[in-house]
């Protein structure tokens, strides 16, 4: 029989009710003749309330402890749901990540899959299962410890199975009827896409887009994977939802696709720096090895051999970058005048892959943001979008007004 998966986020799980609401959706599927792979995430607010409990208990604690608490939501929900299935008389069986098993890295709270093999789940199909419910976000280390993929890694879950076991199409079930031209939330005038390009959602997701984990969408574009978005509030018919697709499959062509912003970037600058061969890789070498992201880098001129270098990277790396550098300040290899933190802006961006033939969308992005009075702080672009730091305050302000200049309330 084909097999399809579905995944259902946090909102769609969030009591029984919903979990026999969505249990119901996969009994359709079930009847439609597929064997369905449900993965599930924890209850909305589950994974929050856990990591506050690390936290507490803890506050520079040990990850793969971490992980051991973390992961725990999932399996609550893998278990309710097969019970909920059950009581439907459609014959289903929960599987938590190390039983499949989901073979990770060990990079604890950000693990990659790196193989799931599909024998056990197929060889109980094959008896006459028609319902694997496996707990999205968590897998086993080499070392055999249990491992979380990254927040909203439910989504990486359920497209890694989609490729393992050669599902027809991943389904994924959230709280909204799929992708649109920016976060519904912040814009009342955002439009449902019916497809979008894999690499506009990859940069939409690495952006902020929070509706798909970023790393979902890489491996859906390196295998191919059928990925459909939409909504478990609703009743489905075909075509519903947002198809993420190869560029090839898509006739609308606007040159922007959508705009994405991300509230947790923080904006670092040192003052004063030597300027020097060297010095940049004696900033950025250390904050690598601290493991922090740093997106944004501007190098500003220099005068009299001095000059000041800011960076961006999420917020809640600011301590950590914090002392990555102070520890190169004293082992003499780099000095500056001060550190600046601003944990006050937000990235905003605009994606869309018509910008690689179209010039003129970074002047216009620039200067309806002036009409605004907003000033832009930093600016990065690449082939298919650009971004710039603003104050957070005037965050759901730029949205708006980028969302209007590029049209994208109107189709076509
Ligand atoms: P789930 O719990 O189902 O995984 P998430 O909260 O992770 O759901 O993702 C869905 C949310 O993503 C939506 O509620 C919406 O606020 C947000 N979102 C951000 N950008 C977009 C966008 N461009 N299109 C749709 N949703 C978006
Ligand atoms: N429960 C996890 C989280 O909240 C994973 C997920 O929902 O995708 O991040
Ligand atoms: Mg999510």
């Amino acid at each position: 029989m084909p097999v399809l998966v579905m995944k259902f986020g946090g909102t769609s799980v969030a009591n029984l009710d919903r979990i026999r609401r969505v249990a119901k959706r996969v009994g359709v599927e079930v009847a439609n003749g597929y064997d369905v792979i449900v993965i599930v995430s924890a209850m909305s607010g589950k994974t929050n309330e856990l990591v506050g409990w690390v936290g507490e208990t803890s506050p520079l604690y040990d990850a793969r402890e971490y992980d051991a608490v973390v992961s725990s939501g999932e399996n609550v929900t893998a278990g309710l749901m097969a019970l909920t299935l059950q009581e439907m008389e459609i014959p289903a069986r929960s599987w938590q990540g190390w039983q499949v098993p989901v073979k990770t890295s060990s990079a604890h709270s950000a693990a990659r899959i790196v193989d799931i093999p599909p024998a056990n789940i197929m060889a109980k199909f094959a008896e006459g299962m028609r319902v694997a419910v496996v707990a999205g976000f968590q897998g086993i280390s080499p070392e055999g410890r249990i491992t979380t993929l990254g927040r909203g890694g439910s989504d990486t879950t359920a497209v890694a199975f989609a490729a393992a076991m050669g599902a027809e199409r991943c389904d994924i079930y959230t709280d909204v009827d799929g992708v649109y031209t920016t976060d519904p939330r912040i814009s009342p005038k955002a439009r449902k896409l019916d497809r979008i390009a894999y690499e506009e959602m990859l940069e939409l997701a690495s952006l902020g887009a929070k509706v798909l984990q970023t790393r979902s969408v890489e491996l859906a574009m390196r295998y191919n994977v059928k990925l459909r978005v939409l909504s478990s509030f609703e009743e489905q018919s075909d075509g519903a939802g947002t198809l993420v697709c190869a560029e090839e499959e898509i006739m609308e062509s606007k040159v922007v696709t959508g705009i994405a912003y991300s509230r947790d970037e923080a904006k670092m600058t040192l003052m004063s720096v030597a300027d020097r061969p060297g010095i940049a890789a004696a900033i950025f070498g250390p904050l690598s090895e601290a493991g922090v992201n740093v997106d944004m880098i501007i190098q500003n001129i220099s005068e009299e051999g001095r000059t000041d270098m800011t960076f961006s990277c999420p917020t809640e790396q600011v301590a950590r970058a914090e002392r990555a550098l102070k520890s190169a300040v004293e082992t003499g290899n780099i000095n500056y005048s001060h550190l600046v933190a601003d944990t006050d802006v937000a990235k905003i961006s605009a994606v869309g892959i018509g910008m690689r033939s179209q010039s003129g969308v970074a002047a216009q992005m620039f200067r309806t943001l002036s009409n605004e009075g907003i000033n832009i702080k930093v600016i990065a672009t690449s082939e298919i979008k650009i971004s710039v730091l603003i104050d957070r305050k005037y965050m759901e302000l730029a949205v708006q007004a980028l969302h209007d200049t590029f049209d994208l309330d109107k189709v076509g």
